[in-house]
């Protein structure tokens, strides 16, 4: 059986787009063969970080979909992002109770 041909947007094989709240970075899934993507290694689908062009390979839709909302676990300035993020929050915290660094 043939998959049901994707397209979202003007883009061939786009399957999903929105933006991950973690980050702020607009995250795709894609069908891989429809969007011209390696999908040798089962990675049927790929979640793509659009602001970064970092990609992660999937094996179902579902599973590329939560892989999107992660891109701050798999996408190298993602990844940045959140710590930064978790850094200016531990940061504030740590302003308001000096001498307890090492919390
Ligand atoms: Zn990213």
């Amino acid at each position: 059986m043939k998959d049901r041909e994707y397209s979202l947007n003007g883009y061939l094989g786009l399957v999903h787009q929105r933006k991950n709240p973690d980050t702020g970075t607009t995250v795709s899934v894609y069908h891989s063969e429809q969007a011209g993507m390696d999908a040798s290694w089962g990675t049927k689908y790929h979640a793509v970080c659009e602001d970064h062009g970092a990609l992660m390979g999937e094996t179902s839709i579902a599973r590329a979909k939560s892989a999107a909302m992660d891109s701050g676990a798999w996408c190298p300035d993602c990844v940045n992002i959140v710590k930064n993020k978790e850094k200016s929050r531990i940061d504030h915290f740590n302003d308001g109770v000096k001498g307890h660094e090492n919390i």
